[in-house]
């Protein structure tokens, strides 16, 4: 059902490039129907690179309500904000803008969304043992949140051992002790075997179209594994999920992070509080969109 706009139309909507496939006006259209504010959400691509404060500007102008933004302007964005929210800053990437006095403040919604999502499927995250597969952004970005929320051992296993080492020590100068312990991805045949893991897959192995593929194969691996949280979304059920069913643990995708990262970015734009029932409502809204 398309909603009412009037003069009194808010606007928010999404900034990157590309954005033709991104899932947010869904969640946030729907969102706003179903919590009756005057509010559409729509994505404006930003082809140019160098025109990215010149898309902020605008839109402050124009009294947009907020934005997010995605790839590739998660950084490049946070010189043209008025303020930049601390745990953004520390991870230093933005997704979403919220309008404050004089300009727009940053904030990071992936990372709470993500421990969202794994409230909502029952993990906790608190004194776990935890494997993080892959170490680009949002596997530092996860490897912050897990060293603020106490896991009792977070390991970080990438195939360039150099990018493992960057962000343990970076993360460890922040915390002020050894939180993070970075590894080769193939040494985690040294872990001792009996102790099972909380296992965050990070790594884009086994994203569409390579969706035959797992970043670790040998069942072995897998017989370690108590909860495998994949944070590739397309497809749904990808194969380290599969090989984490077949090793006995509980397989989760990355859906509900990217659900949660919305739903968090519209409770900062609208004061509006969203309840579980309206989120899993909002789930399987998008879930149909997505068959569409
Ligand atoms: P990135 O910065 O490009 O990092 C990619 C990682 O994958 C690197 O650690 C890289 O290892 C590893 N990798 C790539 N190909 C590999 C291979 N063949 N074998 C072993 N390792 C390989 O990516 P990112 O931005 O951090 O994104 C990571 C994942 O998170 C993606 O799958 C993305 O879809 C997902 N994600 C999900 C959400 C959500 O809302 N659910 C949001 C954002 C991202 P090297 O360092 O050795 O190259």
């Amino acid at each position: 059902m398309r909603q009412m706009i009037d003069g009194r139309t808010r606007i928010c909507g999404l900034i990157g490039n590309p954005v033709e496939h991104t899932m947010s006006p869904a969640i946030h259209n729907f969102l706003a129907g179903q919590t009756g504010k005057n509010l559409v959400y729509l994505p404006f691509p930003v082809k140019d690179g160098e025109k990215i404060g010149d898309a902020v500007r605008g839109a402050l102008s124009m009294d947009f309500l907020g934005l997010n933004v995605t790839v590739p302007y998660k950084s490049d964005v946070i010189p043209f904000l008025k303020e930049t929210d601390e745990l953004a800053a520390q991870i230093g990437a933005v997704n979403t803008l919220v309008r404050m006095e004089g300009g727009f403040k940053g904030y990071n919604t992936d990372m709470p969304g993500l421990y969202r999502a794994m409230l909502s499927d029952g993990v906790s995250v608190e004194g776990e043992r935890v494997l993080i597969l892959g170490a680009g952004g949002v596997a530092r970005a996860v490897a912050m949140m897990l060293a603020k929320k106490n896991a009792a051992e977070i390991r970080i296993l990438n195939r360039t051992l150099e990018k493992a080492k960057a962000i343990a020590s970076e993360i460890n100068q922040l915390e002020g002790r050894e939180a993070v312990i970075p590894m080769e991805l193939s040494a985690w045949k040294e872990l001792p075997e009996g102790r099972r893991y909380l296992v965050i897959q990070a790594t884009k192995v086994g994203m569409y179209p390579d969706v035959n593929a797992a970043v670790i194969e040998e069942i072995s691996f897998y017989e370690r594994v108590k909860v495998g949280y994949d944070l590739i979304y397309n497809p749904m059920d990808t194969k380290f999920m599969q090989l984490v069913r077949k090793g006995g643990g509980e397989a989760f995708h990355g859906f509900k992070m990217l659900l949660y990262q919305g739903i968090i970015a519209y409770e900062l734009w609208t004061g509006v509080q969203i309840s579980e029932e309206l989120a899993d409502k909002t789930y399987q809204h998008v879930l149909e969109q997505m068959k569409k």
